[in-house]
């Protein structure tokens, strides 16, 4: 099967029947719901792009298992060249959308788990990674989008998965079959859930002995009996019934559609399982897989900087400010901090290596890094965007008084700006910027991919700190540095008697 259009991936899910409720109500057809829509739109991107020959060389990719061209979003990174474009096309991804297209957690866990089961073969002998590979050819013949669960509900957090009371706030295998596995739990905030083809799940955190049960990953399609959606909600959401202009970014929509999900008493069939009580896989898989989202977000999240400083210096202009030395500045600003997280997504995709898998891993320290870059300067540049488009944007009337023969007028005169310039186009970017400044893309920029003190840990784990000391220790003259012996020739203890004596000689003739 070819790579779908856009228009294609989003016809192909009426052949899902998801159970799905939101606002409490069973949403019978998500592809026609307005509530949806823009979410849907937003993935379908990602395929309407791989099909225009502008970005051909980023959006697609050739698969090392079939030799087919495929859409990039469903290839396991083969080169350090793979890594790099990939950050290069969540970039342009976040300029075409202004949000969250949502494909990338699904190719992060198959990119995880591909790397991950090739490892626990090695350790038991297992056939994990053979299962895992032609359930990937599947996904790339068929162009399909998974969803990547990974983050379950959690319960009382200070108590191991096994240990709550409540054993669904963590997704858990209940039986072994001879033909499978029936597992149930929960998940909580899945970017994409309701519009994806499938489930990949993977485990939240280190499980122990005593959580193997926990330690499980699969996958199967989104419609599969015993599980349920629930849509939630962001802020803003209902603006969408309210008028379209009021929705601010009516196309695609604000942060990722995401849904707890939830599994009761589902079976899973054991070709469709990637792990199963290998507890001591679990750190693996969700580092790896952290470490490739992490990274997306110097990608996407600079694309969506490059959006809102677009929109800032165009209403800037509209309103007549657009060369003031305060606005270029701030403007400047803008740039630099989303470049310096754009470097940072390049350099750990540059720093990659190959894993036993022959799957590409980028450099985890620096994904993490980058990550937590993006959870401090995404505020700090929508707050200088929320600077430059001034009070506007909380108090702009609604789409409705817009068009109201009375009150459409008065606003219109209100908030015109120079001249030539629509007023209804300086609300439309202006309701834009309150859109992506404002609303839930901001605390997703902080919790999406795990929270900062999850990027610290692995920071911590990462940073080498016993080989900074030495560093220190060298210079300080704590212990032996060979380096500088060869430099002087010689001991250093006895250079630095010499240097003592020499110093005395000076102090005598100066003083
Ligand atoms: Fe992709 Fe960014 Fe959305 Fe994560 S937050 S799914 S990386 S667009």
């Amino acid at each position: 099967m070819p790579m779908m259009t856009g228009r294609e991936y989003i016809e192909s899910l009426r052949a899902l029947n998801p159970e799905v409720y939101f606002l409490g109500q069973k949403i019978e057809n998500i592809v026609d719901e307005p509530m949806f829509q823009p979410h849907l739109h937003g993935a379908a991107m990602t395929y309407e792009l791989a099909h225009d020959p502008e970005y051909e060389a980023i959006m697609t990719a050739t698969s090392h298992l079939t030799g087919e061209k495929i859409n990039r979003f469903t290839h396991v990174h083969q080169s350090i060249d793979d890594l790099v474009k990939k950050v290069r096309m969540m970039r342009l991804l976040g300029q075409k959308t202004g949000t969250c297209f949502q494909r990338c957690v699904g190719l992060d866990g198959l990119t995880g788990v591909y790397v991950t089961t090739y490892d626990i073969d090695q350790k038991y002998g297992t056939n994990y990674h053979e299962r895992f590979k032609k359930y990937l050819a599947e996904v790339q013949e068929n162009d399909w989008m998974p969803s990547g669960a990974m983050t379950d509900a959690r319960g009382d957090r200070s108590l191991r998965p096994s240990k709550q009371k409540r054993p669904d706030v963590y997704l858990h295998i209940k039986e072994r079959l001879q033909d499978g596995i029936i597992v149930s739990g929960t998940k909580a905030h899945i970017t994409g859930a309701i519009n994806s083809h499938q489930i990949i799940t993977m485990p939240t955190r280190t499980m122990t002995e005593e959580d193997r049960d926990y330690a499980v990953s699969f996958a199967i399609p989104a419609d599969t009996k015993g599980v349920t959606y629930v849509f939630s909600r962001q802020t803003n959401d209902t603006r969408r019934l309210d008028g379209i202009l009021d929705a601010g970014n009516p196309k695609y929509g604000i942060v990722g559609g995401e849904a707890v999900i939830i599994f009761n008493d589902v079976f899973v069939p054991w070709e469709r399982v990637f792990m199963a009580g290998e507890y001591d896989f679990t750190t693996e898989l969700v580092e790896t897989f952290a470490g490739y989202h992490r990274s997306n977000y110097g990608g996407c999240k600079v694309g969506l900087a490059d959006v809102v400083i677009g929109g800032s210096g165009w209403i800037a202009e509209a309103h007549g400010i657009g060369t003031a030395s305060h606005i270029v500045d701030k403007l400047t600003e803008m740039i630099a901090m989303a470049e310096t997280c754009w470097s940072c997504a390049l350099a750990c995709s540059y720093e990659g290596y190959k894993t036993p898998s022959g799957a590409y891993h980028i450099n985890p320290l620096l994904a993490n890094v980058t990550k937590l870059n993006i959870t401090r300067m995404v505020y700090e540049w929508m707050r200088v965007g929320q600077d430059i488009a001034g009070g506007k944007i909380i108090t702009l009337p609604s789409e409705k008084d817009l068009s109201h023969p009375e009150s459409g007028k008065i606003i219109e005169e209100c908030f015109s700006g120079k001249e030539g310039v629509p007023p209804l186009d300086i609300i439309k970017m202006l309701r834009l910027i309150e859109n992506m400044s404002v609303g839930a893309g901001l605390p997703e920029s902080m919790h999406g991919a795990g929270s900062p003190a999850a990027q610290k840990i692995m920071i911590a784990r990462r940073s080498g700190i016993d080989g900074k000391m030495e560093l220190a220790k060298s210079i300080a003259g704590i212990g032996k540095d060979k380096h500088f012996e060869a430099i002087i020739g010689g001991d250093e203890a006895a250079h630095w008697d010499e240097v003592r004596k020499k110093i005395e000689g000076k102090r005598v003739q100066i003083y």
